[in-house]
């Protein structure tokens, strides 16, 4: 047995699948918002049984839906469950005013769902099976009645010379033309009864030929100007002779067919016969029968003219050429219209082709396909409140790039003095007060280069907020559609503060390089930063100072080991002085101290400045040091060679008395060769 379909309409795709899903036993057919309802019921409403309709949707909401339906009498045809999170009372009384059957409140309970669903259609088909047999039996007389009309003016056609195709014609797109009025403008409200009675009408627009003589009718060739005025008689002839049945005066089908009939020749501009009816003075029944003569008239072989293509009669009819006509009407047809080419031919115009939105939809519909794309929305959905989510006051935010736009969580907003939502965030002043440029870019550029398979990002940065600077770390993670091709959809992120944590982080590496006593560089961390200086310009010219104090020791045991302290502080900050702030100064351990520095010239003079400086009185006691030198010109840019240079002309100095300072010569080296030597044998 073939399904029941059911239409739900709401502009959440979220909510439409998880109603379908409850409805499985059921066939579903989704409209996202009430344009497109009422778009789905003016082609299927004979074949739906319910209609599930959400309040709140842009374009049209609910409540414009069912003023539609009941404005063209669908609304007794197909129940309607109001479903909504808005539950006012006068929500809900507004809906039962416009004849919505029942009310299910969001959010949904799959069993409430079912039961309604199944109540209200049983209730409806007991009442749609005696329509039904009421309908069946209008519908039988109406086919005699077609029959009989169809006779009777395709006697006119042949009387006339013609095919009786142009009867059909004519009616097919009379049908056409008013569908789309109804679905362009709401200035010609008409039920599908009404619609139907024109259709039916049309036939008859023509039927005043009868009373119009053979001669002129047909003549082949031109007709004088006084047998055009004859001819011209023919619309108000068959008005008349239809208004002469005196019985059946007040059919509607009659008083229908004598509009038409008097009334096809007139023009919009006022410019037509026999009365000059001027725009929507001529009934629109006549106006769209009069649209729909012409069309066929001009795309038809008649014997005074060829048969024009669909694109020229277009061209003609909008061109003025042909009459004038509704604006409105006008609009219904185009030269690129497949549908009005096929009028004439095709014998189902009265279902147009689907629309690319439905087609998509019917394709998601397949049983199975519905609950998988509500398991997709709903993974969606979870994995954009599990990035983000209720890490409670945490700053969290949405980022779209179609339009530009950044929605931020309420709390986040306020914590960083931001609105909610920042639109083309790009050109947006107030975010870059709250954040440097430099990191937008960098989030930009992952946004380019981010896929499905690669969509997660950390940015550390700071943020300006609150009259001080913090450290965030920024968590971003793109979204993409379920497409075969993925579309970016969004970005969603997630705001920590880790302010606190890396001001420690930081503070243990400044002091995991740093001698606490000092302040200088440790020795590991001042070799690193020279190896990259030495690196970075292998050319430049530097030197390499080791300095050690003078009988260190004995000034410890006989001051004690805080007034050592002292001079050790004393030694460092005379160094940092005697050199620029470029320059590296390090503690190597105990009271040994390495300055590492590049000059340009003068280099003697300038160690000599630095070693008067590094002798020092303090408290009564003269402090000296030795100090060893060497220089990358000779070593060249090595810090082995450099240092153990360094070291052999500081052990130059001690040996030969200390409290002077040495370059480094070759000699130096040779003349240890000569020790070790010695000391071996
Ligand atoms: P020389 O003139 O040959 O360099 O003799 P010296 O006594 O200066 O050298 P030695 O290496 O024999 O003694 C170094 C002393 O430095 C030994 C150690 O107790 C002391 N020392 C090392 N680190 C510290 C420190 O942080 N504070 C103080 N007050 N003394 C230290
Ligand atoms: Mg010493
Ligand atoms: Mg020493």
């Amino acid at each position: 047995m073939e399904k029941e379909k059911i239409l739900i309409v709401d502009d959440s795709e979220m909510n439409r699948s998880i109603l379908a899903d409850m409805l499985a036993d059921y066939e579903i057919i989704e409209a996202e918002d009430g344009v497109e309802a009422v778009e789905i019921l003016s082609r299927r409403l004979p074949e739906l049984s319910l209609m599930l309709l959400d309040i709140v949707m842009p374009r049209l909401d609910g409540f414009g839906v069912l003023e539609k339906m009941k404005e063209r009498d669908w609304i007794e045809k197909l129940p309607v469950i109001i479903i909504s999170a808005e539950n006012g009372s006068n929500h809900v009384e507004r809906a039962y005013e416009l004849g919505a059957t029942d009310f299910i409140a969001r959010p949904f309970d799959s069993l409430i769902v079912q039961r309604r669903v199944v109540n209200t259609l049983l209730l409806y088909a007991k009442q749609k099976r005696l329509i039904r047999i009421a309908e069946e039996q209008v519908r039988e007389k109406e086919r005699y009645n077609d029959l009989m009309i169809d006779i009777l003016s395709q006697l006119v056609e042949f009387r006339n010379g013609e095919s009786g195709l142009h009867i059909k014609h004519v009616r097919r797109l009379t049908q056409l033309f008013l569908t789309r009025l109804e679905a362009r403008t709401d200035a010609y409200p008409l039920t599908e009864g009404e619609i139907s009675l024109i259709c039916t009408a049309s036939a008859l627009h023509d039927i005043g030929k009868i009373a119009i003589d053979d001669k002129i009718l047909n003549k082949p060739g031109r007709l004088t100007p006084e047998e055009y005025e004859i001819m011209k008689t023919h619309s108000a002839l068959g008005a008349d002779m239809l208004r002469k049945i005196v019985e059946h005066q007040n059919e509607p089908l009659i008083q229908k067919a004598a509009e038409i009939c008097r009334w096809h020749h007139e023009r919009w501009d006022g410019g037509g016969y026999p009365d000059g009816l001027r725009g929507d003075a001529i009934p629109i029944s006549a106006q769209v029968v009069a649209l729909a003569d012409v069309y066929d008239a001009l795309t038809s072989k008649r014997v005074y003219k060829p048969a024009y293509s669909h694109e020229q009669a277009v061209r003609m009819i909008l061109g003025g050429e042909c009459g004038a006509f509704n604006p409105l009407l006008l609009e219904c047809i185009s030269e690129n219209d497949p549908q009005l080419q096929n009028a004439r031919w095709d014998e189902s115009i009265d279902q147009p082709g689907k629309t690319r939105s439905r087609a998509i939809l019917e394709e998601l519909h397949d049983e199975s396909g519905a609950s998988r794309r509500t398991l997709s929305l709903l993974e969606k959905e979870r994995m954009k409140n599990s990035v983000l989510a209720s890490m409670a006051e945490t700053v969290q935010f949405e980022y779209t790039p179609d339009p530009p736009m950044i929605t931020m969580s309420p709390w986040g907003a306020q914590k960083l003095g931001l609105p909610e939502i920042i639109m083309d965030p790009k050109n947006s002043d107030e975010l870059f007060r709250v954040l440097d440029r430099e990191y937008w870019e960098e989030m930009s550029r992952f946004m380019r280069a981010s896929t499905p398979e690669d969509s997660e990002k950390r940015i550390d940065c700071p943020l300006h907020y609150g009259g001080e600077t913090r450290w965030a770390r920024i968590l971003l993670r793109t979204i993409w559609t379920d497409d075969e091709d993925p579309v970016l959809e969004s970005v969603m992120g997630t705001v920590l503060d880790i302010h606190d944590s890396r001001v420690r982080i930081e503070e243990l590496a400044r002091r995991s390089t740093q001698d606490s006593l000092t302040g200088l560089l440790n020795r590991a961390s001042a070799r690193e930063r020279i190896e990259r200086r030495m690196a970075e310009k292998p050319e430049d010219h530097f030197a390499l100072c080791e300095i050690d104090i003078d009988d260190f020791k004995k000034l410890n045991d006989t001051f004690g080991h805080m007034f050592g302290d002292q001079v050790l502080r004393e030694l460092s900050r005379r160094m940092k002085h005697s050199v620029r702030s470029s320059d590296i100064c390090c503690r190597a351990g105990g009271e040994e101290f390495f300055l590492f520095l590049d000059y340009n010239d003068q280099i003697e003079s300038t160690v000599d400045r630095i070693y008067k400086s590094l002798c020092f009185e303090i408290e009564g006691l003269n402090i000296t040091v030795s100090m060893g030198v060497a220089l990358s010109v000779t070593e060249g840019p090595d810090y082995t060679r450099l240092y153990r240079a360094a070291d052999l002309a500081l052990y130059k100095v001690k040996k030969s008395g200390k409290k002077h300072y040495r370059f480094y010569e070759q000699a130096m080296s040779d003349a240890l060769e000569d020790v070790a030597g010695e000391e071996g044998r």
